[in-house]
């Protein structure tokens, strides 16, 4: 076993670390505020190729690996919940299907632009009655004979970088299997397709520069050749895409419980009552030291799921351990860490809010705390866990 990041994964981690601290960080508090999605800065890191890390360079990306990307994620995180989300959602989500299932055709044509960074991804499973069921879908993609044209209707919610993605990736019902089940297909909608828009974009708890909003279709019209993977094969995709998610969500939880305890630390070894520091104090000692304990624990299982995919094992089962217990302990520290600075920590001010905020997105995105145990139980126990 080797502990030690590898030098190309170190020198990634402190150009992120740098640049975010340095050009990122003054402008964060602004575009939370005014819950302005920061295009500049998404473009921006699309010129430094980290908008594609996990992807072949032939295909636009970086060429690195997935322990790579989830160091990238848990750097932006740590300075920037939103640009972490809106970063994970692009090349998890946008990227990662079409990696997977795109013909070379559509690589060239979806991909590179993607993962070079020149376009923006996103990815529409959730519907108003399909969210842990994903399987609910009622979205409908239907052929017309007349022009080859795969022709879409319905609604998806909660789509993370709505109406500013280029291209989303999407599933819908294309008919019903032999059992009786929806059979589930995913397709490329580039955002100019007639019939396709962006509707209401959500007031939320937190992650405020990130865009979440619905995709409606109206008869939305796709070519044939938008069809990704086979006919049937959606549900497959989406569930092996929210594998790979679950670790840089995971990524980001830890990013988020880092900052809080980045910010906990010096609070707590210079703010002083009774005559001492806080930190003194066992009481605000020990949360630092749960809090500590718990964000290397569960960096450790982020790192171990990336590792096992980029070995070409599988890391179904260590993914949905790393998110359930990064995205927990994420809520618990930045908790803390509001706890630790008090009064202070309640105040926008202080950041340490938003942290909490932002981390309990963690829980519910790309699968709920509920669904990652359901995951972890049915793999463990070989039962059909309900
Ligand atoms: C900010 C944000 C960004 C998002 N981005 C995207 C995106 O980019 N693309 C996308 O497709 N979706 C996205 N989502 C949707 C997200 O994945 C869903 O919200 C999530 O999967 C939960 O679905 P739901 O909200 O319908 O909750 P529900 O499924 O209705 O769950 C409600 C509660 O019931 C529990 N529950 C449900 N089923 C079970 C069960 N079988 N056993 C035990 N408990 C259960 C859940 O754990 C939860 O506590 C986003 C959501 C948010 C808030």
């Amino acid at each position: 076993m080797d502990y030690d990041l590898s030098p190309e994964h170190a020198l990634l981690r402190d150009t992120i670390r740098a640049f975010m601290t340095e050009e990122v960080a003054p402008v964060v508090d602004e575009h939370e505020k005014a819950r302005r999605f920061p295009r500049e800065i998404v473009d921006r890191l699309g010129e430094m190729g980290w908008l594609g890390i996990p992807v072949a360079e032939r295909w636009g990306g970086a060429g690195m690996d997935t322990l790579a990307y989830a160091i990238a994620i848990e750097e932006i995180g740590r300075v920037w919940g939103s640009l972490g989300l809106i970063v994970a959602a692009h090349t998890s989500l946008g990227c990662g299907p079409l990696v997977l299932a795109a013909t070379d055709e559509q690589k060239e044509r979806y991909l590179i632009p993607m993962a070079s960074g020149k376009v923006i991804g996103g990815y529409g499973l959730t519907e108003p009655g399909a969210g842990s069921d994903a399987g609910g879908t009622r979205t409908t993609a239907r052929l017309d004979d007349s022009d080859g044209c795969w022709v879409i209707d319905g609604g998806k919610r909660f789509i993370t970088n709505a109406g500013q993605a280029g291209t989303y990736i999407v599933t819908a019902r294309t008919g019903t299997t032999d059992k009786g089940e929806a059979e589930i297909s995913a397709f490329i909608v580039p955002s100019d397709t007639p019939g396709f828009s962006v509707g209401r974009l959500e007031e939320k708890l937190g992650l405020h520069a990130s865009a979440t909003g619905e995709l409606r279709f109206d008869g939305a019209r796709v070519p044939a050749a938008n069809m990704l993977g086979s006919k049937g094969d959606g549900f497959r995709t989406f569930l092996k895409i929210l594998d790979g998610g679950r670790i840089s969500i995971g990524a980001l939880a830890v990013g988020l419980a880092q900052a809080a305890l980045d910010a906990s630390i010096p609070y707590a070894q210079t703010r002083e009552q009774f005559g001492r520091p806080i930190g003194s104090f066992q009481g605000v000692a020990f949360l630092i030291a749960d809090m500590a304990t718990e964000i290397e624990a569960a960096r450790q299982l982020v790192w171990k799921a990336a590792w096992l995919k980029d070995q070409g094992r599988d890391y179904a089962l260590a993914a949905a351990e790393a998110k359930l217990f990064a995205s927990e302990v994420s809520s618990r520290a930045t908790n803390a860490g509001i706890q630790v600075h008090g009064g202070y920590g309640y105040v926008e001010e202080y950041k340490v809010e938003r942290y909490l905020r932002d981390a309990k997105l963690t829980e519910i995105g790309e699968g709920t705390s509920q669904v990652q145990r359901l995951v972890i139980a049915r793999r463990i126990l070989g039962l059909r866990v309900v």
